[in-house]
């Protein structure tokens, strides 16, 4: 079995940054070589994320209402007040979505939907470089 990684640098900004990173992800597969298997993408980083969705305006506007419902950026967190960084509603947006996402690869391509995009969410309320961790595995 071969293993191949790679890490991505991606730059946020104070507020929600969504990263469409599929192109990056299926350029990570074609540099590998590899051709059956899976692969895994991480977040090192307790206010970021790794989902898919459809990365079309209208969808990303919806999962930007759903979290701020769930978590709103103006809310009281006991974080806050043990730390004063006021990322609080970072680290839970981070924690509900999860730090990584694994995809199957067949025939040296990722298995996606035809509209499932691979996106990082960068939640922390000051601008950070954020590293990805794409891991290939397989033969
Ligand atoms: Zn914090």
């Amino acid at each position: 079995m071969a293993v191949y990684r790679q890490i991505l640098e991606l730059a946020g900004t104070a507020g929600t940054d969504i990263h469409d990173v599929t192109g990056q992800v299926n350029e990570a597969v074609a540099a590998s070589g590899i051709r059956e298997g899976g692969v895994l993408v991480f977040t090192p980083g307790s206010t970021a994320a790794v989902t898919t969705i459809e990365y079309e305006p209208g969808a990303l506007s919806d999962l930007g209402r759903l979290l701020e419902a769930l978590a709103p950026a103006g809310g009281e967190y006991a974080h806050n007040q043990r730390w004063g960084d006021g990322n609080g509603y970072s680290h839970l947006r981070s924690a509900l979505l999860g730090p990584s996402l694994g995809a199957p690869l067949a025939e040296g391509r990722l298995i996606l939907g035809a509209w499932q995009q691979i996106v990082v969410l960068d939640f922390d309320n000051r601008p950070r470089k954020r590293r990805v961790v794409v891991t290939v595995q397989g033969e």
